[in-house]
């Protein structure tokens, strides 16, 4: 531990870490991504939610209750959670961790989604976390898929395999970006498939994804899931739009 901390000294004294927002530098010897200032700004998503798709109400004193997009649609998905708003630091966080294979941006963002207090999710009750999958071409493009990053830092914490062999992308999809919600929902309808589909029936799973903007993603996934026999599919992301 003392040769860790010695040597941890030494690198922070050659390689100073800096703030993903600011790029202040930080403290030595912690294993923060924003100084105080810009932490500060992010809004975590705790206080009244939408049950069903975890919208943040601006009364925060107000109970628990429908949003009216979940009162006019039903989904397939039992919940939806997300750490933090799509705003600000954090829209720039995830569009350099995506688009520009920042990994220390993604680093920070595994570690909001891994770290918040997801208030009365039971995760021993999934058996594994799903990430939303991303067509092979666009993982050529990417060389990576975001969400299966994050699933991995969210398993590790709470104990739970991650499987990405259950869920596929089968239609190469265009971005969603700039699409309205009735748009999102015909642009991704069929475009996952369920595989290995003997290990789906009955099972509890938890997709990932990297922000929730209408659920239309998240919605087509856990649709597909259900009709491969899934008991109970819910979802949790990074960041939300709110
Ligand atoms: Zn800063
Ligand atoms: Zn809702």
């Amino acid at each position: 531990m003392i040769l860790y901390e010695f040597l941890s000294q030494i690198s922070d004294a050659f390689f100073p870490r800096i703030c993903l927002a600011c790029s202040r530098i930080l403290p030595s010897g912690r294993p923060e991504f924003f100084c105080s200032d810009c932490f500060g700004q992010i809004t975590f998503l705790h206080g009244s939610l939408c049950p069903v798709c975890g919208i943040l109400f601006p009364d925060s004193s107000s109970e628990d209750h429908l949003c009216p997009s979940c009162m006019e649609n039903a989904h397939w998905f039992e919940f939806a959670r997300a750490a933090v708003a799509y705003e600000g630091i954090i829209a720039d966080v995830i569009r350099r961790f995506k688009y520009g294979r920042d990994l220390t941006a993604g680093e920070a963002l595994a570690g909001l989604l891994a770290d918040f207090d997801f208030d009365g999710v039971d995760f021993s009750a999934f058996d594994a976390i799903i990430p939303v999958p991303l067509h092979i071409r666009r993982l050529r493009e990417r060389r990576f898929n975001q969400s299966l990053v994050l699933a991995r830092a969210l398993g590790k914490k709470h104990g739970i395999a991650v499987d990405f062999s259950l869920l596929k992308r089968r239609r190469f999809t265009l971005t969603q970006t700039g699409l309205d919600k009735s748009e999102r929902d015909k642009n991704i309808s069929g475009a996952f498939r369920a595989s290995h589909s003997e290990k789906i029936p009955g099972g509890s799973f938890l997709l990932v994804d990297d922000v929730y903007t209408t659920g239309a993603t998240i919605n087509e996934c856990a649709k597909t899931l259900a009709e491969a026999g899934a008991k109970r599919v819910a979802a949790l992301t990074a960041a939300r739009v709110l």
